[in-house]
């Protein structure tokens, strides 16, 4: 066993772990980080890896309209507005204000922002009235990722790489330390006050997602059995991706309304809208689900997803055709607004008349990069070939519930991020997870320190003898009594190996807890993943890290499903049905503005519903 001390522990090594650790070091530069990362520095989690044709990051700058005093609370406003009143508007508040100063320290740091005479150009994204959204471009995350690790390396923060945490120590309310392993499987004890967690999200958990391997959620499982709860776990951004690719179909491919076929040749949209619904309607609603990925029940081309969730449900593969129209198109008969749009977006222009020839002269002429893109990526739209698509999970909208501090319920944790929840309701307007991980980053490294300073003086040293003689394959569940996933060797269920758990959990996630979610599926699912739990899980060839990491899945799905079942209503990403029969989800209920948290109460994870912090709480 190899030990550690240090007063602050960061757990991760994306934009929020790497944002938490330098403004720890900044803010006292006798501070003693330590970070602990998955793989190599700078190469893993969704921010170094992550890219789409123009990735925002979300600030009110001080020209950022409506330009003026008051131009953040527009900001807070959209967080918390059209995240459906279901997040903690203060920590909106936060974010909003907070955003120039985080936008200006990464232009200090030489991320590449574009910018019109000297000031950071901005875009509109999703529903939002003013542009708010910065941008260097398709890599954006990756630009800031690189800043991030090179000023990490400047300030010197010692870097753990290879390594996983896998437990949290708490005595007394109080983190006391953590556990970790590392490649070589050898076992990691870490003595401190103060943990950040910045892991990121939990995309895994479902068969088809389009994050960076490594994405299993850990922070919410360890969070989770350290005793703090989750908030808002039912909102996860969901939306058509390509399989080959992972791309999110959206934008300019929507908008050349390509044919959805599927694996019978069938175009099959028209069969999910109600009778007698025109063709030109269903291509009406294609073109506009370009300027709405991922899903959202507050969108009408909802229906697309739900189309493509249940044609794939009936065992069929749906593909995107663009070498030939789909029936009945014709170009001038788009709705007005939807042509204009189209033209606005005209890059490389043909004669009119070419428009109607197919989607992919469209495409051509709106968005021709994209055609190189994909054919680079292994799909040729010229030669024919279509792009074979699923319904894939991008973001993780829950977490880890915190407060303004980055505080959780457990004394000395913090979370930032995408791994924390409370900032975001059901939707999250584009650009603001990015900038999630820089304010909370920020505010919870600093407040790391403070609160690691407070309690050293009197901080009991781990005693060697709390970890020593523990099973390797049992250090999840040794350490603090809780129980709560799947057990090891003295469990008495059938036995399965952990590859095969995660193959299973994903799979049920992705039929039940995907686009169409109903009560009956949810509960089928929540008992599946209980027999799961009472499985004696075998490790087979893989490392502890790999198998702690599965283990950490049938955790994250659990309290996922958990949180999907006490949503009886459908609001953003969470299209809950009646019956899967239904051709759309039941509406949104008033009653249903508030979260649910997810907790253990004893060796029981349950759900319970709090009132979120509204505006009227802070004077507004
Ligand atoms: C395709 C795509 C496009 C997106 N576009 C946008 C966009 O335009 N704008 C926007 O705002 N957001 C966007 N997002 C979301 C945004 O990129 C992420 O939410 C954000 O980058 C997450 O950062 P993070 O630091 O919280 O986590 P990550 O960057 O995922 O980092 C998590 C880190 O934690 C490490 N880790 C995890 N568990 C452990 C453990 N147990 N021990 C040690 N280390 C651990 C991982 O290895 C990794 O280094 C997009 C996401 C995707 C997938």
């Amino acid at each position: 066993m190899k030990r550690f001390k240090c007063d602050v522990l960061v757990v991760g090594g994306g934009g929020a772990a790497l944002r938490a650790a330098i403004a720890a070091r900044e803010f006292d530069s006798e501070c003693s980080v330590i970070l602990v990362t998955k793989g190599k520095l700078g190469t893993t989690g969704t921010t170094a890896n992550s890219c789409s044709d123009r990735m925002a990051f979300h600030a009110t700058l001080p020209h950022t309209e409506p330009v003026g005093e008051d131009a953040w609370k527009y900001h807070a406003d959209d967080i918390y507005r059209l995240g459906g009143r279901v997040s903690d508007y203060d920590l909106a508040v936060i974010l909003a204000k907070r955003s120039c100063e985080a936008f200006e320290y990464l232009d200090s740091l030489g991320v590449p922002f574009v910018k019109k005479d000297g000031k950071a150009h901005q875009f509109v994204t999703d529903g939002s009235k003013y542009a708010r959204a910065c941008y260097t471009g398709p890599k954006t995350a990756i630009h800031i990722e690189e800043a991030l690790v090179r000023r990490a390396r400047e300030l010197d923060i010692e870097v753990i790489e290879n390594s996983m945490i896998v437990n949290l120590l708490v005595e007394d309310g109080k983190i006391a330390g953590a556990i970790g392993v590392d490649e070589n499987d050898e076992i990691l004890l870490f003595d401190t006050p103060a943990v950040v967690l910045g892991t990121g999200g939990g995309g895994e958990v479902f068969e088809h997602n389009v994050y960076p391997p490594g994405a299993t959620g850990d922070g919410y499982a360890l969070a989770l059995r350290a005793g703090a709860s989750l908030v808002n776990m039912e909102f996860i951004q969901i939306g058509l991706s390509s399989v080959k690719t992972k791309l999110a179909c959206s934008g300019s491919l929507m908008r050349a309304v390509p044919r959805f076929v599927n694996d019978h040749g069938e175009e099959f949209l028209i069969k999910y809208f109600s009778e007698g619904t025109p063709w030109m309607e269903v291509h009406n609603v294609v073109f506009e689900k370009g300027a709405s990925w991922p899903v959202s029940c507050e969108h009408a081309s909802s229906q697309i997803d739900i189309a493509v969730f249940k044609e794939i449900m009936k065992g069929r593969r749906v593909y995107l055709d663009f070498s030939t129209n789909p029936q009945g198109f014709q170009f001038d008969q788009l709705k007005t607004e939807n042509r204009q749009r189209y033209v606005q977006e005209v890059n490389n222009p043909i004669p009119d008349d070419q428009r109607e020839i197919s989607p992919l002269a469209r495409l051509k002429e709106i968005n021709p990069a994209s055609i190189q893109w994909l054919k680079d990526n292994g799909i040729d739209l010229e030669k024919g070939e279509m792009i074979e698509i699923v319904p894939a999970a991008q973001h993780f909208q829950g977490g880890v519930k915190i407060r303004e501090k980055g505080n959780t319920e457990v004394r000395g944790l913090f979370a930032a991020g995408e791994c924390a929840g409370g900032q975001h309701g059901a939707n999250r307007p584009g650009g603001n997870a990015l900038l999630d991980c820089q304010v909370f980053g920020k505010i919870a490294g600093e407040e790391a320190v403070r609160y690691a300073k407070s309690v050293l003086p009197n901080k009991k040293a781990i005693t060697y003898e709390m970890c020593n003689g523990l099973q390797k394959e049992e250090l999840i569940f040794a350490c603090n009594g809780v129980i709560g996933a799947a057990k090891t060797g003295n469990a008495v269920g059938k036995r399965i190996y952990a590859c095969e758990l995660k193959r299973e959990i994903q799979k049920l996630m992705s039929r039940y807890v995907s686009i169409v979610r109903t009560y009956e599926g949810l509960s089928k699912a929540w008992q599946q993943l209980e027999e799961l739990e009472r499985c004696q899980v075998q490790r087979g060839d893989l490392s502890l890290m790999e198998y702690y990491e599965i283990l950490n899945l049938l955790l994250v799905a659990k309290a996922t499903v958990l949180a999907c079942m006490q949503r009886r209503e459908s609001r953003g990403p969470h299209l809950f049905f009646k019956s899967e029969d239904d051709l759309g989800p039941v509406p949104g209920n008033p009653d249903y503005e508030k979260y649910f948290v997810i907790i253990y109460k004893g060796n029981e994870l349950v759900a319970e519903a709090q009132t979120p912090v509204r505006p009227d709480d802070n004077g507004r």
